[in-house]
């Protein structure tokens, strides 16, 4: 499609005010530009078509499933924007008194205290802007804390070899060495090698539960009891809350510290970069180590105040508040029976396409069940017909499915990363079986036709490191 620049034309415009009175501002000659800056010029409907056609190039949640898996592409209620985008809300300055804001000091107080409920902590930070960016906050509170004992020693965390990519970045972020450590055959951490792992090096353990297979981890007491008696402390990833919350808590299963994906649990449409937000939250030893500022209420009303030796700050402000309103909004309107059963649904959905798909496609570790999401390992396809998970993933768009998430977990080879969420119904669900049922058909009778897909969309088969290592996001003026 053509960019704005492209459409634009000298002297076409849309200035509907009236010629401007206020005489101009002198200003010295090194202050005005050269020459005037080259601003698209076009006429209102043609701007208006522009955005429409940019939009019709990409897939979001509206316009057909997305079962991305490890992102929680849920479809999000609209009452949760209307009441995001409420001047009262809206309309604040960052640094208005306390006293006047006292209902948006409430909303980070109400939803710090719903979200400890639901993770089983005492305290939370709302700062962090993401997922990422909660582990990286978490870790700090994890060396705070051994430093604060004197502890030097402790500069290892421990991660499986399932987990999230930003789990090992964040750790190495935040200045610890990173220790792997490997799955067992049913996709749980390998108890015997967590044994030895930990040590008097051990500063903590990361861990996603369920984990990016999509599994509960039975074993998951015992996995934080042996880095406990190692002296570490442990961390939950809590991206996949969405499988879990309202029925079990990571504070239960032995964690110290969590981070909640609000953009993804508790509802914010998400994608494409954002907007992000990542609360962590701590048991009662940890709080003095919090982000400041944090919020309190004293005879009904709200302060801010700082945590006794607080590690700082790790965003401007108070972090995306608007992202916190819808969680508080959600959270509100599904209430105590519609956040488990949320979390029901979906590991519901999960297992129903699941099992739909399991008599031709492998499942990783071979399980016959799942939590909130499932890994179909595509090896068996790739050594029989040539047909990829890249493949697979190309040709669903071909049908106005959104890929599964690829090539992740690590550990499985051709993976596809499926994860349907509680808001698909059953017909959805249905027509996605069908449709990987045809094309599992297509990948034996015309492998081709899968090599070469997606064929009905604007673009196929970008260079996908050349977009992520040298994106174009420049117009350069052929003059
Ligand atoms: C999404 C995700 C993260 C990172 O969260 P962001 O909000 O994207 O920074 C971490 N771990 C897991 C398992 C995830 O799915």
């Amino acid at each position: 499609m053509k960019l704005l620049f492209e459409r634009s034309r000298p002297g076409r415009g849309m200035e509907y005010l009236p010629a401007c009175n206020t005489p101009p501002a002198e200003f010295a000659p090194g202050q005005l530009r050269n020459a005037p800056p080259r601003l698209p010029e076009l006429s209102e409907v043609d701007l208006d078509r522009h955005y429409t056609e940019l939009g019709k190039q990409t897939h979001g949640v509206n316009d057909g499933f997305y079962p991305l898996g490890s992102c929680t592409m849920k479809y999000n209620p609209r009452v949760n924007e209307a009441l995001a985008a409420l001047p009262g809300f809206s309309e604040l300055h960052p640094l208005q008194p306390a006293e006047t804001v006292q209902g948006a000091l409430e909303v980070l107080y109400r939803t710090e205290k719903l979200l400890c409920e639901i993770t089983g902590m005492t305290g939370m930070t709302m700062q962090p802007a993401a997922g990422a960016h909660g582990e990286y906050t978490g870790l700090l509170l994890i060396r705070r804390y051994h430093q604060s004992r004197g502890d030097m020693a402790r500069t290892k965390i421990i991660v499986p070899d399932s987990a999230h990519g930003t789990n090992p970045a964040s750790a190495a972020m935040a200045g610890f060495t990173v220790v792997s450590v490997p799955s067992n055959a049913q996709g749980g951490v390998d108890l015997d090698a967590l044994r030895e792992a930990v040590g008097p090096d051990t500063a903590g353990l990361m861990l996603t539960n369920p984990n990016t297979l999509g599994l509960f981890d039975p074993n998951i007491l015992e996995i934080t009891r042996i880095v406990h008696e190692a002296g570490g402390l442990c961390y939950y990833d809590g991206a996949n809350l969405n499988a879990v919350m309202g029925h079990a808590r990571p504070g239960n299963m032995g964690f110290d510290c969590v981070h909640v994906n609000l953009h993804k649990t508790f509802s914010t449409p998400h994608g494409g970069g954002g907007p992000g937000s990542g609360p962590v939250g701590c048991k009662a030893f940890l709080e003095q180590f919090l982000p400041e500022p944090r919020v309190r209420c004293v005879d009904g009303e709200y302060r801010f105040f700082t945590p006794k030796h607080s590690l700082g700050r790790v965003r401007s402000f108070y972090g995306n508040f608007a992202v916190v309103v819808r969680a508080l909004a959600y959270i509100l309107s599904l209430g105590r029976g519609g956040i488990p059963e949320a979390a029901e649904n979906a590991v519901l959905n999960a297992n129903y396409l699941m099992n739909r798909l399991a008599g031709h496609y492998d499942m990783a570790c071979g399980h016959s069940s799942c939590m909130h999401e499932f890994v179909i390992d595509l090896s068996r396809l790739k050594a029989e017909t040539g047909v990829t998970a890249m493949d697979v993933a190309k040709r669903l768009l071909d049908f106005g499915i959104h890929p599964p998430t690829m090539y992740f977990p690590l550990i499985v080879h051709e993976a596809l990363m499926v994860e349907p969420t509680e808001t698909e119904s059953p017909e959805t669900l249905d027509k996605a079986a069908e449709l990987f049922l045809q094309i599992w058909q297509e990948a034996h009778d015309d492998p081709e036709l899968l090599h070469t897909a997606p064929h009905t969309t604007p673009i196929g088969r970008p260079d996908e490191v050349a977009a992520a290592r040298k994106p174009v996001v420049r117009y350069s003026f052929e003059s």
